[in-house]
């Protein structure tokens, strides 16, 4: 894959195109396409399976409580993504405190960690068995560094890693560790993780490296992330484009190396471009005629995670301070718990209560993916009082959320499978993959939007290579010079 160097503006009129763009999905990528070309006038379509905007990141809202299916933070380092983000959503985008733990053996990390409070949690002589298996992983590393599990076992010893890397890891992707690539841990591990936190606490790490999960502040749009793409959505529309729900693309027919029509059910839908934001594996299924087997095969061996999330609102406010807590413990399920009224207090109708998140992750054939909403209601709530965190309060209402294909799994191997659909993709040269699963990429909502509109920019002539965002070392997470940054997985 090649390398994007040059970076993009945010293309506002340009070269006219030669016809009408047609975009799969109305997640974060999809929209920013749609509202890149309608500012330049360009009417797109956009067809959208589902009946809202938002993809992943729409906030989900019942009886004036709003959820964010996961807690998506706001940061960017390319000054593109930040200028449609504060154009968009103006005043009405926050900059928040951010405060995390982490819940492990019953016990609460801070989040950095912080010295004095993880000797004391962790008890001396477990520091000083982690610091040992450090110095041993450090002087004799024994992973295998292709792996997730040899990757960080290498890096920060085999103690922390069975104690802070290998539950939270396996609750997210549902494999071993040891069956995970190492690719994700070098792309993200960086960002945090109490590893990084106590080996720094330990002062075994020098503190120059800057772990953007340290970064205790992030922006977040006033009423969640749905509100920012609501305004879109309603910006494409009044330029002139089409946002059409329940609009399932169907078939992409394709002759001569160009999708020559698309379809929704019965409805065929004439372009001239095409962008794909759905997930690439459904795209690739869709092709009329048929992708060759190879390919179609490729597909079938990429896998994904579930997210569910149950909303739990409770008669308290202030249960907690964090804005969310990450879940180590092996005995819970749950992965994540996002206290709302702390990413944004417009987030909760009230002073009286709170809007809770609990996160589950699951697969097809999981028996939590196919529980019905009371057996999840109740898990969530017993495992939210077996935290503590619920105190003397009360839950009172529940909701129950499922969003497929969250997580793209980068299984061992899964870089092959994806390297031939990408490279029979190619061959349709008005049709570009853009977005999270739409190229089965761990990105985040800022990658995915670069994605777009690089895409875009392609359009009016221009050469990026979108495959390459979060490939390249300029799109590393780390961060080195001044900037708002984030971590963790999301
Ligand atoms: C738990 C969690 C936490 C996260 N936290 C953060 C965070 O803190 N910060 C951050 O920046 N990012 C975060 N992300 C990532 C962010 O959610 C994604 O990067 C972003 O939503 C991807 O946008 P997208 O448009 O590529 O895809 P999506 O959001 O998946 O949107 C794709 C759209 O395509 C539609 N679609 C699917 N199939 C079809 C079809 N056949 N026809 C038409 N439409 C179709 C879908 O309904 C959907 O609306 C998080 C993700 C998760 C899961």
């Amino acid at each position: 894959m090649g390398h994007a160097r040059r970076r993009p503006r945010l293309p506002r009129a340009g070269g006219a195109l030669s016809g009408r763009t047609v975009i799969f999905g109305a997640g974060p990528a999809g929209l920013a396409a749609a509202y890149t070309l309608a500012r330049a006038g360009e009417a797109p379509l956009v067809i959208e399976r589902s009946g809202v905007v938002g993809g992943i990141s729409r906030t989900v809202e019942f009886d004036g409580y709003r959820f964010d299916l996961g807690g998506h933070r706001f940061f960017t380092r390319f000054p593109e993504v930040q200028a449609l983000w504060e154009e968009v959503l103006g005043g009405d985008f926050l900059d928040r405190p951010r405060l995390s733990r982490i819940l492990y053996d019953g016990r609460f990390f801070d989040y950095p960690l912080r010295p004095a409070n993880a000797l004391r949690t962790l008890g001396a002589r477990e520091s000083v068995a982690c610091m040992a298996s450090y110095a041993r992983a450090r002087v004799a590393p024994r992973g295998d560094e292709a792996t997730f599990e040899g990757w960080v076992q290498n890096r920060f010893g085999t103690r922390l890693f069975d104690r802070f890397f290998r539950s939270y890891t396996e609750k997210v992707w549902g494999i071993p560790t040891a069956e995970i690539g190492a690719e994700w841990a070098s792309q993200r591990i960086k960002n945090l993780d109490l590893g990084v936190a106590v080996a720094q606490a330990l002062r075994l790490r020098r503190r120059d490296t800057d772990v953007t999960s340290l970064i205790e502040r992030f922006q977040y749009p006033r009423t969640g992330p749905g509100l920012l793409y609501d305004r879109m959505a309603a910006r494409v529309v009044a330029d002139g484009g089409e946002v059409r729900f329940r609009a399932p693309l169907t078939r992409v027919e394709h002759a001569g190396g160009r999708v020559t029509r698309a379809w929704t059910g019965e409805t065929p839908l004439n372009g001239a471009a095409f962008l794909s934001s759905m997930p690439l594996t459904h795209l690739v299924e869709a092709m009329d005629p048929p992708a060759p087997e190879a390919v179609r095969a490729a597909a079938r061996a990429l896998t994904f995670r579930h997210l569910l999330l149950v909303g739990v609102v409770v008669d308290r406010p202030e249960l907690f301070p964090d804005t969310w807590i990450y879940v180590h413990d092996a005995r819970l399920r749950v992965g994540r718990i996002q206290n709302f009224g702390n990413w944004s207090p417009y987030m909760v109708p009230d002073t009286t209560s709170s809007g809770i998140g609990m996160e589950y992750f699951c697969s097809d054939g999981d028996a939590l993916w196919t529980a019905d909403d009371e057996t999840l209601s109740r898990l969530a709530t017993t495992e939210l009082a077996a935290t503590g965190l619920l105190g003397a309060g009360r839950v009172v209402r529940t909701h129950v959320v499922r969003v497929p294909r969250a997580y793209p799994v980068y299984r061992r191997g899964y870089e092959a499978h994806l390297a031939t659909l990408v490279g029979w993709l190619r061959t349709l040269t008005n049709l570009q993959p853009i977005g999270r699963y739409g190229m089965f990429k761990y990105n985040n909502a800022d990658h995915s939007i670069l994605t777009a509109l690089l895409a875009v920019e392609n359009l009016r002539g221009a050469g990026h290579d979108v495959w390459a965002v979060n490939t390249d070392s300029d799109y590393q997470e780390i961060r080195r010079a001044p900037a708002p940054a984030r971590g963790g997985a999301s």
